[in-house]
């Protein structure tokens, strides 16, 4: 048996993530590995902890990434929060809401699940109703950008909402951060978690978590430990807090940092605002291109998702096979429909560096062609 090293061919990543990773961020990480207690290297720890108070719109002290991808910074939120027995009503629209009632569930917390049709959103009156039945609730949870549907909800009406009734809340931004608008203090969320792999044009791997005063405060009156060390926000402070000299806790993933630095640097320079415009233009113009070839869109335009496009797949055609096409001859990666959407949709990301013309062309011209 010979070994060779791997090469992959370049592709162009317009699926649910990853997506497309900008050249600069590549660049990053290809450079040389310094400790991670190194100065230099605490000096882009800091760097990345203001640039991402900038991305969440924070000023949360408890803002840092995970050494983990998106799932590790909704596991953090639950376990730092709850404690067994809490009360905590998920909002379930599509698959990361069912996710994160899981994790209720595996950490003892006492499940209230409020579910929305596939496709529509987290509907308002239907949190306030559970909030009313069950005043006793700590915490409340939902997605703010469903991948799997390609739904926004609304997170300062919710947010609002839980804060009436003395909950917190956390809220899962993992698809939302730099393609979206995303105000974590004007809309008053507590815990909010994103991730690397979508709107930030960076690699996977890392997760991207902040937590309000207050849901610093609920952890640490804690009654019990954090069922995970790897994830305990008290032990990672004193890694990412400390003042200049930091205590080991784990080692950092050094590169991957220098990665999420770029980008989050990047966005800086584009601008939130801008990021935010550029994936509206780019999703106007592919829902332009597609509804010209004759596919239409599956949620509504009040509350779809610029940076996930769901497409219906048309009658009499294996949307699997489509997609296998587009990947061998155009080296384009789609996204296939999950759970309710299985076989029925695509689902088409217009995230980070992937928002741009010439994707939106090569997937208008890639499916025009493979459906001809
Ligand atoms: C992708 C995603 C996650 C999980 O992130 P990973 O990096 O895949 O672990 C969680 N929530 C939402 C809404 C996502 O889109």
């Amino acid at each position: 048996m010979t070994y060779t090293s791997f090469h992959p061919t370049p592709r162009t990543l317009m699926g649910p993530g990853p997506s497309d990773v900008h050249p600069r961020v590549l660049a990053a990480m290809a450079q040389p590995t310094i400790g991670h207690l190194d100065p230099e290297f605490i000096g882009v720890m800091d760097d990345i902890k203001s640039l991402l108070r900038y991305a969440f719109q924070t000023k949360n002290a408890l803002t840092v990434p995970l050494s983990a991808p998106g799932s590790a910074g909704m596991e953090a939120a639950f376990c730092n929060l709850l404690e067994p027995g809490d009360k905590v009503i998920v909002c379930i629209n599509g698959v990361f809401g069912m996710r994160q009632a899981e994790n209720v569930r595996r950490m003892g917390g006492e499940l209230v699940t409020v579910e929305d049709d596939w496709g529509t959103q987290v509907d308002p009156e239907k949190l306030r109703a559970a909030l009313k039945a069950n005043p006793d609730t700590k915490v409340v949870s939902f997605v703010h950008a469903e991948t799997s549907t390609g739904v926004c909800s609304d997170v300062a009406t919710l947010c609002g909402i839980a804060q009436e009734a003395g909950a917190l809340t956390i809220v899962d931004s993992v698809t939302a951060l730099g393609g979206i608008e995303l105000a974590v203090d004007d809309w008053g969320a507590d815990v909010v978690y994103s991730g690397t792999q979508k709107c930030l044009s960076c690699p996977p791997g890392i997760s991207l978590i902040t937590f309000s005063e207050a849901a610093a405060e609920q952890v640490k009156s804690r009654n019990t430990a954090v069922q995970s060390w790897f994830l305990d926000l008290s032990l990672l402070m004193a890694y990412w807090e400390g003042d200049g000299a930091r205590s080991y806790h784990h080692t950092a993933p050094v590169n991957a940092m220098y990665g999420l630095h770029e980008a989050l640097l990047m966005l800086h320079e584009e601008g939130l605002e801008n990021a935010w415009q550029r994936h509206r233009s780019q999703h106007a113009s592919l829902v332009n291109g597609l509804e010209g070839i004759g596919l239409e869109f599956v949620v509504d335009a009040a509350y779809r998702l610029p940076q996930l496009n769901v497409v219906q797949s048309p009658d009499g055609v294996s949307e699997a096979d489509i997609r296998k096409q587009l990947l061998a001859e155009f080296n384009l990666e789609i996204g296939a429909g999950l759970g309710v959407f299985a076989g029925k949709v695509w689902r088409i990301g217009l995230m980070g560096y992937a928002a741009r013309s010439e994707n939106v062309q090569l997937c208008v011209s890639g499916l025009r062609h493979c459906l001809a």
